[in-house]
């Protein structure tokens, strides 16, 4: 019996049922946070994200993978007091967001490991070890995949630490590994290239937002090379519109590709990247129930089977964090 980490403790990888594989509880800046408090109540944020998440778990989801890490406000005590109060299970990442360079915390530790082609193991890995093996901080609570990211300014030296920390802590844990891509610069080839040159295991790693893309070849080769493609951000139509990212999961559906595929929102109960009142205008459809109410009826009037619709939304996330 294959078990993964969640917030409540280990579940069977057969448990998890429909598994949304990239929503966020919060993404927040916390030290603004901190020393700018004014909007947050703490106990209201989180009675919101429990009542959002239930919202979720009553349309069928029993599952949410949450890979919000170091860059964007990772905080596990308040994570335990929303999966407390929802039958949802949510799985956490470690690892770290960024898009060019390391934080500062990381430049001056691990200096020698961060010439990242190196045999050393870097003091970034370590700390993502310890989230899985051990648990995070004091909080009880194990990670159970790993997260990074590249976007349009690509494989940046600070990026490329961090992926290779990722690809480093992958290969001595077996947890799986999720990447922030950019399809639109091509940037999930880029991540291939090292993820090769560290021997991961393809099959472990989601390129996330890959949906943001409707080239199909593209897309196809990631797939071909053992990857599963996040199909992860329905709901954001100003980046890719609705009838794009349904026709390119159908389109790929039908070129026998769900076995590659998850579905998701990369919505967030909370974020504060926006101020609140803007979201509804520029992203309407961006929420947890976007995918049940209005994606799937359209994939199924696409011709996309409940196989294959079971595929990406229960089997391949079973598949991700099987064997950990
Ligand atoms: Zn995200």
């Amino acid at each position: 019996m294959a078990m993964v980490e969640t917030v409540r403790g280990p579940v069977d990888v057969a448990a998890l049922g429909t598994t949304l594989m990239h929503e966020h509880v919060f993404v927040l800046n916390e030290e603004v946070r901190q020393n700018y408090p004014a909007g947050w109540d703490e106990d209201d944020r989180v009675d919101d994200a429990i009542s959002k998440l239930n919202a979720l778990a009553a349309r069928g989801c029993q599952t949410i993978a949450d890979p919000t890490v170091l860059g964007l406000g990772r905080d596990i005590g308040r994570i335990k007091r929303v999966a407390a109060g929802t039958e949802l299970n949510i799985i956490v990442a470690t690892g770290l967001y960024t898009y060019n360079e390391v934080p500062l915390y990381f430049k001056f530790r691990g200096a020698g490991a961060a010439d990242s082609a190196g045999p050393g193991l870097d003091p970034m890995a370590k700390m993502f070890i310890g989230d899985i093996t051990t648990g995070i901080a004091d909080t009880g609570v194990k990670a159970a995949f790993l997260k990074c990211a590249i976007d349009d300014q690509g494989m940046t030296p600070g990026v490329e630490r961090v992926l290779r920390a990722v690809a480093r802590a992958h290969a001595e844990t077996g947890a799986p590994v999720t990447v922030h891509t950019h399809p639109h610069s091509g940037t999930g080839r880029d991540v291939l290239r090292v993820l090769r040159e560290e021997g991961t295991d393809l099959t472990k790693v989601v390129l996330g937002h890959s949906g943001d893309s409707t080239d199909l070849d593209y897309l196809s080769e990631l797939a071909d090379a053992g990857c599963l493609l996040g199909m992860d951000r329905f709901g954001l139509d100003l980046i890719t519109p609705f009838e794009d990212r349904v026709g390119t999961v159908a389109a790929l559906c039908e070129r026998g590709y769900a076995e590659s595929m998850v579905l998701s929102h990369d919505a967030s109960c909370y974020i504060d990247w926006f101020p609140p009142e803007v979201i509804p205008m520029f992203a309407p459809a961006w929420h947890f129930g976007h995918l049940f109410d209005d994606v799937l009826p359209a994939l199924a009037e696409r011709g996309v089977t409940d196989s294959q619709l079971d595929a990406m939304l229960v089997a391949n996330p079973r598949r991700y964090f099987s064997g950990i």
